[in-house]
């Protein structure tokens, strides 16, 4: 892989024998020609799995048709998260964020001036007042909380029919993690917990978060959901288990690690 290319948000893909992969920089070339990636190119730092630069390309206006006709597919990023292999899909996520910010940080926030990317900081550094601008990662965390052989599992009404999932939440500015599971739980459910563990994290970037995992026991309190974040927060038996979220995401792990140390 030498290149990635994007149509808007939309990563080009190609369906290989049984998933979805990254179509190699020669095919892309000759689908989109040598000119037009040249136009597209985005001055970003990506490193594919074997280190090597990748080029990162974002095409505002080209005929998904024309792509398409190649064999080549443009798709939501979501497909690429499901589909591509994890380490495949962490080098697009990766490319789509820092696209992003460039793209969208043209210009000094301070003092409206052009930036430009700084090769020392990796930042974009404003060409009048020096400021250097990074790209941001919002971290949220995510949180099983279990009492006995029951775990607490929620969901928003976004989720598909049925799906149900860890609570999750926004870290604000001046809290430590800790601090966010405490407040996030108790807000959402109701509930207040103790003993947290750290599980791990996953970036997400939808549009740039980074999940950090928990485990955390119940400490007190009934179930009273906050009914602007959740359609629906239950304590679920080991053994009735409810549908989960997608076996990439952070949640399905902590949900299949409460499993597997309830049962044992
Ligand atoms: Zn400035």
């Amino acid at each position: 892989m030498s290149r990635i290319v994007f149509v808007g948000s939309r990563p080009v893909l190609e369906t290989g024998n049984s998933s979805l992969e990254l179509p190699s920089g020669g095919r892309l070339e000759e689908a989109l020609g040598a000119a037009r990636l040249a136009a597209s190119r985005v001055n970003v730092e990506v490193r594919g799995q074997d280190g090597a630069l990748v080029d990162v390309h974002v095409l505002a206006d080209v005929d998904i048709e024309v792509v398409e006709s190649s064999g080549l597919e443009v798709l939501p990023l979501r497909a690429a998260w499901r589909d591509l292999e994890p380490d495949d899909f962490r080098i697009v996520g990766t490319a789509r964020q820092k696209a992003d910010w460039v793209l969208t940080h043209r210009f000094c926030s301070r003092c409206a001036a052009p930036t430009t990317l700084d090769p020392e900081t990796e930042g974009l550094r404003c060409s009048e007042c020096s400021q250097v601008h990074y790209p941001r990662v919002a971290p949220a965390v995510i949180v099983l909380v279990q009492r006995g052989r029951e775990a607490l599992l929620g969901r928003s009404p976004r989720f598909p029919e049925g799906v149900y999932s860890t609570l999750a939440g926004f870290v604000e500015p001046g809290e430590t993690l800790e601090e966010c599971v405490h407040r996030e739980i108790e807000e959402e459910s109701g509930v207040r917990v103790q003993n947290l563990r750290y599980f791990g994290s996953q970036p997400h970037p939808f549009p740039h978060s980074l999940m950090v995992g928990f485990i955390a026991d119940w400490l007190e309190g009934d179930l009273c959901i906050d009914p602007t974040e959740l359609a629906d927060a239950q304590w679920f038996d080991v053994d009735e288990l409810p549908l989960r979220p997608h076996p990439r995401s952070i949640a399905f792990r902590l949900i299949a690690d409460f499993e597997q140390r309830v049962r044992g």
